[in-house]
């Protein structure tokens, strides 16, 4: 029987993991996990229902009891479909704060590697090579420019570029800097600077690695 197989992504924002990782998915025909949407729903509940995000404690607890599904490119919390309210840059950084609470990275964990335990998956976020799946048979780090980075943000959500650029800088900086899982390239991932390819380069290059990689 076939062993199942785990494409893992990792990289800072508008590296462009999300559109790559889905696509990828997609054509290999595994499950696509953006690990970042957990994140962003929890943060999501934690504004809705006032839980300070520096309490650590509720925090956990709030990640313990939430319901969070993928079905068809949709997020749904607690049986909500919230895919399009954890966009906002609030949530993002609301996230990001909320990340650094060990309760919370120890409940999504385990239910990453529930999803992917029977499934080849590519799954995307920023410690899934170096902490939820160490073992990953492809590992990838995504990386682009930061101007570039903060320019394909501003497309994508049409706020100013300075403004997204600003944000994105503190963000980054807190996940690189937390004491729990923060955002690193494992020692046997491959870097990927995607500033100057097109997405269609993008792809090929990771199912290339995917291809060597599951080959023997
Ligand atoms: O990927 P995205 O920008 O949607 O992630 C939102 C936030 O969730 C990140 O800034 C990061 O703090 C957190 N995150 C994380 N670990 C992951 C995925 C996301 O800490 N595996």
């Amino acid at each position: 029987m076939s062993k199942s197989v785990i494409v893992a992504i990792d990289g800072p924002a508008g590296a462009g993991k999300s559109t790559v990782a889905r696509s990828v998915a997609q054509r290999l025909g595994y499950l696509y996990i953006d690990t970042g949407a957990m994140y962003r729903a929890l943060a999501l509940w934690a504004l809705q229902t006032g839980v300070d995000l520096d309490d650590f404690h509720r925090l956990e607890q709030l990640a313990r009891q939430a319901r969070i599904e993928f079905q068809a490119e949709r997020v749904f919390l607690n049986g909500s479909d919230v895919t399009t309210d954890i966009r906002t840059p609030q949530v993002g950084e609301a996230a990001s704060k909320a990340a650094a609470c060990g309760g919370v990275r120890r409940a999504m964990r385990e239910e990453q590697r529930r999803i992917a335990a029977e499934q080849s998956a590519v799954m995307e976020g920023r410690d899934i090579g170096t902490v939820v799946f160490p073992d990953a048979q492809v590992k990838i780090y995504l990386d682009a420019d930061p101007g570039e980075r903060a320019r394909r943000r501003a497309v994508e959500t049409g706020l100013p570029a300075d403004q997204v650029a600003r944000d994105m800088a503190d963000r980054d900086h807190r996940d690189r800097t937390r004491t729990e899982a923060p955002l690193s390239q494992a020692p046997d991932a491959e870097y990927l600077d995607t500033s100057g390819l097109s997405r269609e380069q993008v792809e090929e290059a990771i199912l290339k690695l995917v291809r060597q990689r599951t080959s023997n």
